[in-house]
């Protein structure tokens, strides 16, 4: 099966071709990502207008590119798949849109993915991992510890109570005056600096596998304005605490939800810990996730950076996984700013659902 995949739900516009083989693996045949980032830097953040109306311009720039990179026509396609959300709603209508009019137009099947579902396969398009596996998902808006079952069939162990990680760390990079996204340059600085500096661990030891991240920013806060005027080797410090603390906290929780994850799944599975969403492609946060791995017995199973971050890839890949189960979706299918991956977790959970 090959699939065009779309996705607009944030501020990268990005579109791939991507091909699910007879044998089950996965090839991707053009990958385009047009991140937008100037357009937002100088507000520090995403805003929503400026990306649905830029979403406008990048998109079908994209899609001829990732086209024409594939050698393909629309008419060689098996199906086009767009994220339906969650996200930011002006941009998900962009793409969602585009992909319903192409497959309308070529007589091809629609596929709807759910971002978060994107995120959760992403792993399988480039390693041989099948659910059932314990996913971390860690992204900009999310922070999630779920037992993916199978395609389409996922249970919430655990959440965050505040901020997504992705969240913290793009606050923290704020508060330090460092770029946006901020975990990229988070890192950068941490690599420089020693993690001398005390910040709290929020959540360990607690039973329910759950996260809570806004105190460590505040903590982290605190520490910054006692350091002003910051110079360059606190900055690299307090990144390196930061990172140093949050590689704790996620020990803690990952090895808490493995608990419940083996009680769930039957004694003979496989064990298989997968970590997803952008901030997955943190080199602390995958050591981090090495260390429970080989303590445990898991066998780790992490995307390469660029396929963590959002793009286009996983949305196809998503898609392919779900077309190749007769899954797809009529025109009507709306566009959703909220799309939980289990529609039945509680939503008194607050932040991220
Ligand atoms: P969601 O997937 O929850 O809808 P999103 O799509 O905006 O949110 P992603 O693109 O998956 O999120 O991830 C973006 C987040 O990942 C940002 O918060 C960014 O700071 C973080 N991130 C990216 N690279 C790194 C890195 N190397 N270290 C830490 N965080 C990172
Ligand atoms: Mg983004
Ligand atoms: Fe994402």
């Amino acid at each position: 099966l090959t699939l065009l995949g779309i996705e607009t739900s944030c501020d990268e516009t990005a579109a791939a071709v991507v091909r699910l083989r007879t044998d089950g693996c996965g090839e991707i045949v053009a990958n385009v990502v047009r991140a937008q980032l100037d357009l937002h830097a100088a507000y520090g953040g995403v805003v929503p207008e400026i990306a649905a109306r830029a979403h406008v311009d990048l998109l079908e720039p994209a899609i001829k590119q990732a086209m024409a990179e594939a050698a393909l026509d629309f008419g060689d396609l098996d199906g086009v798949a767009a994220a339906a959300g969650p996200g930011l709603i002006g941009g998900v209508i962009v793409g969602l849109t585009t992909a319903k009019a192409i497959a309308l137009g070529c007589g091809k099947p629609f596929v709807a993915v759910n971002h978060l579902e994107a995120h959760a396969l992403s792993p399988g398009l480039t390693d041989n991992v099948h659910p059932p596996y314990l996913l971390l998902l860690v992204s900009g808006g999310h922070t999630q510890l779920v037992v993916v079952n199978d395609v389409g069939s996922y249970t919430r162990l655990g959440t965050t109570l505040d901020d997504a990680l992705g969240e913290a760390f793009d606050k923290a990079a704020k508060l330090l005056g460092l770029g946006y996204p901020g975990g990229p340059d988070v890192e950068r600085w941490a690599a420089r600096g020693a993690p001398t500096i005390p910040l709290p661990r929020p959540m360990m030891g607690r039973p329910e596998p759950h996260f809570s991240l806004a105190g460590l920013k505040t903590a982290l806060r605190q520490e910054a304005m006692a350091r002003e005027p910051l110079s360059e080797q606190d900055v690299a410090d307090l990144c390196a605490s930061f990172q140093e603390a949050v590689g704790d906290v996620v020990r803690d929780r990952v090895t808490r939800g493995m608990d419940l994850f083996e009680d769930l799944v039957p004694p003979d599975t496989a064990l298989t810990l997968v970590a997803a969403g952008g901030v997955a492609a943190n080199g602390a946060l995958r050591a981090a996730l090495g260390e429970v791995a080989a303590a445990r017995g898991y066998r780790l199973v992490v995307p390469p950076p660029h396929l963590c971050t959002d793009n286009a890839a996983m949305i196809a890949w998503a898609g392919a996984q779900r077309l190749a189960r007769g899954l797809t979706d009529d025109m009507g299918t709306p566009a959703r700013a909220r799309w939980p991956l289990d529609p039945d977790a509680a939503p008194a959970l607050g932040a991220g659902v």
